[in-house]
């Protein structure tokens, strides 16, 4: 995975981090971003989920890895903060997961045979909360600047800061959420070992997951 530093594609995701290669792009200045409205962004994260959509190969609703996060997705809510879920799975072996402000939850085929049942329910929570805590909004209101790709996708250059602020925040909202639904939170913890143990065999590292199992532990141990 290319990994590019201080920069959010126009959703949450699991690394945090997206690569984005398309060699032509539109930049916005801050106060581009400034004159968006909430609801022109979440026409651009719609817009943007569905030109990732167009660019990614997508299993079809009737193959077994989308059977499964169907099977796995459907105690949890339809709706966020008014934003229709809805969950589809990428033919990609680099393990990732992404949410977007409009109710786009993506998993890669590479994740799905990484985690089992517990993990990918950790992760989905953790997504979920990118969308209930609001945070494309926070990220757009935050950013240094946008970069438009030219298959229309959307790169936020935005502090790496808030990256993990954010990403603590997701998981912090997935404990919450796992413990009250009796479920096992430290499957977040163990879905990093694997993440991170994948990333040292593909020469890469990934600097979030240290200080996201720090923060896991103690919301854990609170
Ligand atoms: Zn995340």
């Amino acid at each position: 995975m290319v990994i590019r530093i201080q920069t959010l594609l126009l959703s949450g995701c699991l690394f945090g981090l997206v690569a984005c290669n398309q060699p032509q792009v539109t930049m916005l200045t801050p106060q581009q971003i400034t004159l968006l409205s909430d609801s022109q962004i979440e026409q651009l994260s719609a817009q943007n989920c569905a030109k990732q959509d167009q660019y990614e190969v997508m299993t079809s609703r009737s193959h077994v890895f989308q059977k499964r996060l169907d099977r796995l997705t459907k105690q949890w809510p339809n709706t966020v903060n008014g934003k229709t879920l809805n969950y589809r799975v990428y033919l990609k072996t680099q393990p990732n997961a992404w949410a977007s402000f409009n109710g786009c939850v993506r998993l890669t085929s590479g994740l799905m045979n990484l985690l089992t049942d517990d993990e990918i329910q950790a992760v989905i929570v953790h997504e979920i909360g990118h969308i209930a805590l609001n945070h494309t909004l926070a990220a757009f209101r935050q950013a240094k600047s946008a970069e438009i790709h030219s298959n229309g996708t959307i790169t936020l250059i935005m502090p790496q800061a808030l990256s993990l602020q954010q990403e603590f925040a997701a998981d912090a909202y997935a404990v919450r959420v796992l413990q009250y639904q009796q479920r096992d939170p430290y499957a977040l913890i163990t879905m990093l070992n694997k993440l991170d143990r994948h990333q040292q065999q593909a020469s890469s590292s990934h600097p979030n997951t240290a200080a996201r199992k720090t923060n896991l532990l103690k919301k854990i141990m609170r």
